[in-house]
């Protein structure tokens, strides 16, 4: 196993930026870089020098080193705080490789900690997610993710998979006796609870993709009701701290805001930006494309002014639409009286509380139990349907009496669906594409 070392802060200039070392050698070229006769004492920072060949000093770094398997990867590591500009930092590094560490590729330290048990995927992906939550949560789902909510539903579902073939192995190895109708009810009840939970965990998908790519949201309304007001007054109270997540593909996203608890992003807001209503702009074909996959809709309409049609917005009769009711700081047009929506003010910030709650409540419950919750990813979500298919043929087999073998090749393929999302299964491909979305040095 070779020694790698990236630098695994970003690249730019900062106050301090880190550099990781992991593999056998990983002490050792610490070291030698170091020029240290001894070496550094585990899990402790210690100031060190680190030299060029020559003897130069070529930065003062902290450094710490763990000691295998208690670390990151489960490998010797060595962790280099050092100056953080661009030039110090690379040539810190180069001198690791000159004492003994290869390049590592993206995604390699973590894929270390997969292969060394110290993560599973569902773990190794909660990281990417950590790092690119956009909203509590978002980071508050990763977090549970991280410490293995998902894992633990699918092993307990492997679990259950397992005892059934254990059980069914029996009948195959003694192929006279035909299976009994206690054994079948028995197993039929297993799947069905396995099926049960597999089930419940797949539709956590929609929550996830809003999580982690936020709700695609919509400002609508006729041209002086406000939209632009109410959106800088959302930017002004809370501008969200984004970072595009790799291997997503998305439109043009102007603006993103966090508002109860959820990462907004603003979907073809340039019609807001100028006068005018953005439906009868030229951007017609954008705007409705914008409508049709928005997660989100948010009417404005203006409260003075006597009561009028809701937008049309048939074409996406699947995203929430909340009537937002702006000007409330001013008289209401009588005619608005019954009308129901959220009345706020744009200019004086009065009924924003009321639209946080609007949407937490919208969000919040499609994520389930705020507490618990953990939700699958799009690959996650193509496993478990996987999985559901092998187990619904597997139940079917049990019903119409089919050869426990050919049982056995259904519930094989449903666990291997379910070992694909922990990662307990030898697939090469794979893992190459789940630790390619790395970035370096993480
Ligand atoms: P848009 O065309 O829908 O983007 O509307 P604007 O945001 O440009 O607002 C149109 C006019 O309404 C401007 O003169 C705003 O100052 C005013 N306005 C917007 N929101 C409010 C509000 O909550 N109260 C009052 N009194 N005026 C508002």
């Amino acid at each position: 196993m070779s020694t790698i070392a990236a630098i695994a802060t970003p690249p730019g200039v900062g106050a301090l930026s880190v550099i990781r070392i992991s593999g056998p050698k990983a002490h050792a070229v610490l070291q030698a870089a170091t020029a240290r006769k001894t070496p550094l004492p585990p899990r402790m920072a210690t100031l060190v020098h680190v030299r060029a060949a020559n003897g130069d000093v070529l930065d003062e770094c902290m450094a710490t080193c763990f000691a295998s398997p208690a670390s990151f990867t489960g490998e010797d590591v060595a962790e280099l705080t050092c100056h953080g500009g661009m030039l110090v930092t690379q040539r810190v590094l180069e001198r690791l490789f000159a004492c003994g560490a290869s390049p590592a590729e993206p995604g390699e330290f973590s894929r270390r900690a997969f292969e060394n048990g110290k993560l599973d995927l569902t773990a190794a992906e909660a990281i990417m997610d950590i790092i690119h939550a956009g909203s509590d949560l978002a980071l508050h789902a990763a977090q549970s993710q991280l410490a293995g909510a998902i894992s633990r539903t699918v092993q307990a579902a492997i679990d259950t998979l397992l005892n059934v073939a254990a059980h069914l192995e029996a009948y195959i190895d003694f192929p006279e006796e035909d299976i009994s109708p206690q054994s079948t009810e028995a197993m039929q009840s297993s799947l069905s609870e396995v099926e049960a939970e597999l089930t419940r965990l797949a539709a956590t998908a929609d929550a996830g993709r809003l999580l982690r790519e936020g709700v695609r949201t919509v400002i609508l309304g006729a041209p002086n009701v406000g939209k632009s007001s109410l959106l800088n007054r959302l930017l002004g109270f809370e501008r969200a701290i984004v970072s595009p997540i790799p291997g997503t593909t998305r439109d043009t996203v102007e603006e993103s805001i966090t508002l109860g608890g959820m990462l907004l992003r603003l979907i073809d807001t340039a019609g807001l930006r100028s006068s005018g209503d953005a439906i009868e702009q030229e951007g017609v074909e954008r705007t409705r494309q914008a409508l049709r996959s928005a997660d989100l809709l948010l009417e404005v309409q203006d409260a003075t002014t006597p009561l009028a049609e809701l937008h049309e917005s048939a074409e996406n009769a699947n995203a929430p639409h909340l009537v937002l009711l702006n000007k409330c700081d001013l008289p209401e047009h009588p005619s608005r009286r019954h009308q129901s929506g959220i009345r706020l003010s744009a200019l004086t910030g009065e009924g924003l509380p009321e639209l946080h709650q609007a949407i937490a409540d919208l969000f919040a419950t499609q994520s389930g139990e705020r507490d618990t919750v953990a939700a699958v990813n799009a690959r996650h979500l193509h496993a478990l349907r996987d999985a559901l298919s092998s187990l619904h043929a597997a139940a079917a087999g049990l019903e119409n009496r089919a050869l426990p073998e050919l049982i056995a090749v259904d519930l094989r393929s449903a666990l291997d669906s379910l070992g694909a999302i922990t990662g307990k299964i030898d697939t090469d491909d794979l893992l190459t594409r789940i630790f390619s979305t790395f970035c370096l040095g993480k």
